[in-house]
């Protein structure tokens, strides 16, 4: 396992929900941190088949854009009743014709799967986030960091937090969705923090207790 051993990174995403969200996680740790849409470079195709391969593409190709060590997330929703479906594809599943993001979209589209597998009660709504995030260097070096968490799928969507689809996903052994939550609640973890909820915080504990140099 490669330690980093500096402060300076690039956060390699062009995703506003998840530039912050990072931002919040870093925080705590002093990093002097840009995202690869402040710097303006170009968002590489996603031509992998696993979050893995994807994370890799993103972080690598912000490492050697920099010069500097780039960590990106690849994220998605597997729901079981849709054998993993969205999955690596979640973002694609918002995509307009347009080329635009609408999830209000998606999460329509989820609910009509789901009715068509007649998934309709709750026990047969399961799903996780994934986040695998990846740290890359410009030397091609990578090292991957994989966070789940589980939870199902609700209808309608609730609350206006988050986003994605924040507000179809209720985390196992609570009554609210991520959209009904805080960031803090979703994905505050700090040092000390004995474990954190959310996937991308999950897999930022895992990173930060690997591969951080004190
Ligand atoms: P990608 O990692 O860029 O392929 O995109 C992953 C997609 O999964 C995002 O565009 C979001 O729609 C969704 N997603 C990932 N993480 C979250 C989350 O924490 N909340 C809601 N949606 C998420």
């Amino acid at each position: 396992m490669r330690k980093l051993d500096t402060r300076t990174i690039v956060v390699a995403s062009h995703n506003a929900g998840k530039i912050r969200e990072i931002a919040d996680l870093i925080g705590p740790f002093g990093f002097d941190a840009k995202s690869a849409a402040e710097l303006n470079f170009v968002e590489p195709d996603e031509t992998g088949t696993t979050f893995e391969e994807n994370a890799a593409i993103k972080a690598l190709a912000s490492a050697r854009a920099s010069g500097l060590p780039a960590l990106s997330d690849d994220s998605g929703l597997a729901i079981d009743a849709l054998d993993g479906a969205p999955g690596v594809y979640t973002a694609n599943w918002a995509e307009k014709e347009d080329g635009t993001r609408d999830f209000s979209m998606a999460m329509e589209k989820v609910e009509k799967a789901l009715a068509e597998k007649g998934a309709l009660s709750p026990e047969t709504r399961t799903a996780r986030f994934v986040s695998v995030l990846c740290l890359a260097w410009p030397d091609g070096h990578t090292e991957l960091f994989r966070g789940e968490v589980e939870g199902r799928v609700v209808w309608p969507p609730r609350g206006e937090k988050g986003f994605g689809y924040d507000p179809v996903f209720q985390p196992e052994g609570y009554e609210v969705t991520f959209g009904e939550m805080s960031a803090e609640e979703k994905h505050g973890w700090k040092p000390g923090d004995a474990a954190a909820l959310s996937h991308r915080a999950r897999a930022f504990k895992l990173f930060v207790e690997t591969c951080l140099k004190a």
